[in-house]
C-alpha cells in the first residue's frame, strides 16, 4: 500500500504568537502547515495549494477574516475547503451568525483547547482525503474506460481503413510510415517487411519523386497539409498517377502527433487532361501551317511521348498509301523518322491499309510480334520492348466527310501503357482534327490556287474564254471584253453563238488542241458590232469545256497594212520621178532624133527636177529613220520667222502651178525663235508643199507668221483645198498615214512629211495641229516660243 498523502492546512493569523501556537497545536498531525500574515496572503496561497482545511482569524487588519472567507466562497476551486474561525475578542451572536453566513464551517473561539482543535482539524484532513480517494478512483476508471474505448475505435478506424478501396497510410510525427491499409500492399505488391518506413518511396515513379519528397519535407516542416501529385508503381510494373493527400493530426499541446495519408487514383483524370491538353496543342500545331505534311509531322512528335512511345501518319496520295511522319520515343532519346528508316512494308495486310480500307479503327491490346518489329529501333531494342511486355497498339482512320485520307497509329512499348476504349475515343479524335487540318490546307490550296488563277485572269492582256460542253459561255475576262467590246454581264451565262455572230464559222477557224501547250494560234477576222476585229486565237478542250485564248492583232495587222501599203506607196514615189528621168536621158541620147536647144533644155530640167524630188522621198525616209533612232542632230540658233518664211515661199515660187497664189502675210517685228533654222524651215516648207499639192483645184495659199498673247511666234499655212475630216485630223501626223493612200485623186506622197514636222517641231518645245473643213480648206499652225521664252526655260532647268 501506498504511503497516505501529505495534506495542507493553512493557518491565518496577523499575529506571530498565534501562529506559533496554531503550529505546535498541529504539528502532531504530521500535515504540511502553510502560514499566512494577512487575508491577502491567505488568497495567494490557495491559488496554487489545495488545502483540506482553513484555520482563520477574524481580526486582521486590512482584510478581515469574514472579507477573506467570502472571496474563498466566491471561487471554484476554493469555495469546498472547509473554514474554521478563530475569533477571540467576542462570543456575540452577531460575530458567529456572520462567521457562518461568510461560509465558516465551526467556530473556536480564543483561547482554544489544543485537543479540541486537533480533532476538528483531524476530522475535516480525513474527510479531504476520503473526497480525494474517491476522485481519484473516479478518475482511474474514467482512463480505463477511454483506452478501452480508444482501443475500439482504432481498430474500427483500421478496418474501415482497410475496406477502403484507396490507399491510406499513418505516419508519426516525423513522417515514418506506420501504417499502410491493404489496399497499399494490393496495388504495389510489397510485402509488410518491403514497405516498412518509406515503402512509399519505392513506389513513387522516379521522375516524380523529387518534387514529391520536396513536397513532404515542406509539410512537415510547417505542418500544412500535404498534397502532391505522383505516379505509383503497380505490381504488374505500369504506373498509375495518384493524387497524394496527408493531415496532420495535433495532440493537445498543437504538436503534430501524427499524419494520416490517403493516395487517391487520378490516373485517368490525368490522361483525359493530358490527352486535352494534347489535343489543344496539336489544335494549335494543326491551325499554324498549311503545309500538312510538316503540320503532320510535327503532331507525331507531340504525340511523342504525351500519349505514345510511337507514332506515325500515313496518308493515301494518289491511290497508295504513304507514310508522311513517323516519330519514335526511345528510353534515351527521342528520334524522328529521318534517322528512323523504318518503313511500313506496302502490304495490304498491315494494320494501317485495313484501317485506311475501311475506315474502321482498331485498338490492340497487345502488339503483335511482327508490329513490334516494325516499332523497334533494332535487335537490342526489339529485345528490351519483349521483356518489357509488348505494349498495345491505336490506329484510326483520318477521315472527312466519308473520305478516308489517312491513318494515325499511336503504340507504346517501353513505357508499358495499355492503350483502353478512352485512348480509342481519344485518338478518333485527333482523328478527325488531323483530316480536319488536311482538308482544310488541300481547300485552302485550291482556293489559293483559284484565287491566284483568277488574279492572272483578270490581268493578262489576252482574252481568255470558256465556253461549256453546251455552248454557254462560263468565263469571260477582262481582256476578252476590252478587246470584244463586249462587258461580261452581257455574255457570261448565254450561248457562245448568240454573243458572237458568226461563231459557227468562226469556232472552226480556231485550233483546239486536247492539250494545253500544244495549241498552235491561228490569226483570224471577226466581225463584231460593225468593226473588222484580227485576233490570234487557240483552245484547249478540258472537262468543264473548252478555253479559248485570244489577242487583238487588229493593230498590228493595221500596222502591217500601212507598211505594205508605204512599200506600194514608196516604189510608186520613187518609180514616177526615175521613169521620167530615164525617159529624159533616153530622149537626149537618141542619134536618130536631133533636139532643138529648147527642148534639150527642158529635158534636163526634167532629170534635174525629178532627180531633186528623188532625193527629198531619200531625204524624208533618212530623216524618219534618224528621228526613230533618236540620231537627228539638232543646231540651235535663234531664226528670224519673217525671213524663214520668206525664204521658203520664194523656193516654193519656183514650183508652183499657175493656179495657185502664194500669199506672205508676216507680222512687223516678230520675235525670234530658237529652232534649227533647216529643219524649221524644212517644216514650213513642207506644209507649204502640202497645201499647194492638195489643192488640185489651185486657189490661194497663205503663209502667215504672228506673235501670240503669251509672246510666241505663231506660223499658219493656210489653203483652200481638199480639207481634212474631223475624225483624221490627228491621224494624218502619224508616220506613213495618207488619206488616199490609194492615190484615187492620183496625189502621191510617203505620209512622212506631216510625221517629221510633228517630231521636229517638239523637239523645238513647240507644237503642231491642223483646223480643218473638208472640202473647203486647211489651215496648219505651227506655234514655237520665243527664243527669249526658250532661254527663261533652259536656265529655269538648269538651276
Ligand atoms: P504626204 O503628203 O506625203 O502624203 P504628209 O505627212 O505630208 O504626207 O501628209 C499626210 C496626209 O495628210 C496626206 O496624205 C494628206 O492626205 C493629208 N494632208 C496633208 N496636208 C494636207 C492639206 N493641206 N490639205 C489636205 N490634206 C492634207
Amino acid at each position: 500500500m501506498s504511503a497516505r498523502p501529505v495534506v495542507n492546512l493553512l493557518l491565518v493569523d496577523d499575529r506571530d504568537e498565534n501562529l506559533v501556537a496554531l503550529r505546535a497545536i498541529l504539528e502532531p498531525l504530521g500535515e504540511n502547515l502553510v502560514s499566512a500574515r494577512s487575508g491577502e496572503e491567505a488568497l495567494r496561497a490557495l491559488l496554487d495549494q489545495d488545502f483540506a482545511c482553513i484555520l482563520l482569524d477574524v481580526q486582521m487588519p486590512g482584510l478581515d477574516g469574514f472579507e477573506t472567507a467570502e472571496l474563498i466562497k466566491q471561487r471554484e476551486l476554493s469555495k469546498a475547503i472547509p473554514i474554521i474561525f478563530l475569533p477571540a475578542i467576542s462570543k456575540e451572536e452577531r460575530h458567529v451568525f456572520r462567521g457562518y453566513s461568510s461560509g465558516a464551517v465551526d467556530y473556536l473561539f480564543k483561547p482554544f483547547d489544543p485537543e479540541v482543535l486537533r480533532s476538528k482539524v483531524a476530522v475535516f484532513i480525513d474527510l479531504h482525503r476520503k473526497t480525494a480517494e474517491v476522485k481519484r478512483q473516479g478518475e482511474l476508471l474514467r482512463e480505463r474506460d477511454v483506452a478501452a474505448e480508444r482501443k475500439v475505435s482504432e481498430d474500427r478506424y483500421r478496418q474501415l481503413a482497410d475496406a477502403m478501396p484507396q490507399i491510406v497510410w499513418a505516419a508519426d510525427g516525423d513522417g515514418r510510415a506506420t501504417y499502410y491499409n491493404r489496399r497499399w500492399y494490393e496495388y504495389t505488391g510489397q510485402t509488410v517487411e518491403a514497405a516498412g518506413e518509406a515503402g512509399w518511396k519505392l513506389a513513387v515513379h522516379p521522375d516524380d519523386l523529387p518534387a514529391a519528397v520536396a513536397r513532404r519535407d515542406e509539410t512537415l516542416a510547417s505542418g500544412e497539409v500535404f498534397e502532391a501529385e505522383y505516379r505509383f508503381r503497380a505490381a504488374d510494373g505500369t504506373y498509375r498517377w495518384h493524387l497524394g493527400r496527408a493531415v496532420p493530426i495535433r495532440g493537445t499541446g498543437g504538436t503534430v502527433d501524427f499524419w494520416i495519408g490517403t493516395a487517391t487514383d487520378i490516373h485517368d483524370r490525368k490522361r483525359t487532361q493530358q490527352a486535352q491538353r494534347f489535343l489543344l496543342e496539336v489544335g494549335e500545331l494543326l491551325g499554324t501551317s498549311l503545309h500538312y505534311i510538316d503540320t503532320l509531322e510535327a503532331v507525331a512528335r507531340a504525340a511523342v511521348p504525351a500519349v505514345a512511345d510511337w507514332a506515325a501518319v500515313h496518308i493515301v496520295d494518289e491511290g497508295e498509301v504513304r507514310q508522311v511522319a513517323l516519330a519514335h520515343f526511345d528510353p534515351l532519346k527521342i528520334v524522328f523518322a529521318e534517322e528512323l528508316q523504318i518503313r511500313y512494308p506496302p502490304n495490304d495486310q498491315s494494320a494501317v491499309a485495313e484501317v485506311i480500307r475501311t475506315g474502321k479503327s482498331q485498338c490492340v491490346g497487345e502488339l503483335t510480334d511482327a508490329m513490334l518489329r516494325q516499332v523497334a529501333v533494332d535487335e537490342l531494342h526489339y529485345d528490351l520492348i519483349r521483356e518489357l511486355g509488348l505494349g498495345s497498339f491505336v490506329c484510326v482512320p483520318l477521315t472527312v466527310h466519308d473520305r478516308v485520307l489517312g491513318a494515325i497509329t499511336l503504340a507504346t512499348a517501353e513505357s508499358g501503357r495499355r492503350y483502353d476504349e478512352t485512348d480509342l475515343l481519344f485518338a478518333e479524335e485527333l482523328g478527325r482534327r488531323a483530316a480536319t487540318a488536311i482538308e482544310n490546307a488541300r481547300l485552302y490550296q485550291e482556293a489559293d490556287e483559284r484565287a491566284q488563277a483568277s488574279l492572272v485572269l483578270q490581268s493578262v492582256a489576252d482574252g481568255v474564254v470558256l465556253v461549256d460542253k453546251e455552248g454557254i459561255v462560263r468565263l469571260w475576262n477582262p481582256a476578252a471584253a476590252r478587246i470584244t467590246g463586249l462587258a461580261v454581264e452581257d455574255v457570261v451565262g448565254r450561248p457562245i453563238v448568240e454573243v458572237v455572230p458568226g461563231w459557227d464559222e468562226l469556232a472552226l477557224r480556231i485550233p483546239v488542241a486536247d492539250d494545253p501547250g500544244t495549241g498552235r494560234a491561228e490569226t483570224t477576222p471577226v466581225e463584231l458590232d460593225g468593226r473588222e476585229l484580227w485576233i490570234s486565237g487557240s483552245g484547249v478542250e478540258l472537262e468543264e469545256g473548252i478555253v479559248y485564248a485570244f489577242r487583238d492583232l487588229t493593230e498590228e495587222r493595221a500596222l502591217e497594212q500601212m507598211r505594205s501599203d508605204f512599200v506600194a506607196t514608196v516604189s510608186h514615189e520613187l518609180r514616177t520621178p526615175l521613169a521620167a528621168i530615164y525617159g529624159a536621158a533616153l530622149t537626149i541620147r537618141r542619134p536618130d532624133f536631133e533636139l532643138d536647144e529648147e527642148l534639150h533644155d527642158h529635158l534636163l530640167q526634167v532629170i534635174a527636177e525629178e532627180s531633186d524630188r528623188l532625193a527629198s522621198i531619200v531625204e524624208d525616209l533618212l530623216i524618219a529613220s534618224h528621228l526613230d533612232s533618236g540620231k537627228l542632230r539638232l543646231a540651235l540658233a535663234d531664226c528670224d520667222p519673217a525671213d524663214l518664211v520668206t525664204g521658203v515661199v520664194e523656193a516654193a515660187g519656183l514650183h508652183v502651178p499657175g493656179n495657185v497664189q502664194l500669199v506672205v502675210d508676216v507680222a512687223p517685228e516678230l520675235p525670234r525663235v530658237r529652232a534649227d533654222p533647216n529643219q524649221l524651215r524644212q517644216v514650213i516648207g513642207n506644209l507649204v508643199d502640202n497645201a499647194v499639192k492638195y489643192s488640185p483645184d489651185g486657189g490661194e495659199v497663205r503663209v502667215a507668221a504672228a506673235a501670240t498673247n503669251g509672246g510666241s511666234v505663231r506660223f499658219s499655212v493656210s489653203d483652200s483645198g481638199l480639207g481634212i475630216p474631223a475624225g483624221e485630223q490627228r491621224r494624218i501626223f502619224e508616220k506613213f498615214y495618207r488619206l488616199d493612200p490609194n492615190m484615187t485623186r492620183g496625189i502621191g506622197g510617203t505620209g512622212l512629211g506631216l510625221y517629221i514636222s510633228r517630231e521636229l517641231v517638239r523637239r523645238f518645245d513647240g507644237r503642231i495641229w491642223v483646223d480643218s473643213q473638208e472640202g473647203e480648206g486647211s489651215t496648219f499652225h505651227v506655234e514655237l516660243p520665243s527664243a527669249a521664252q526658250s532661254r527663261r526655260k533652259r536656265s529655269a532647268v538648269a538651276s
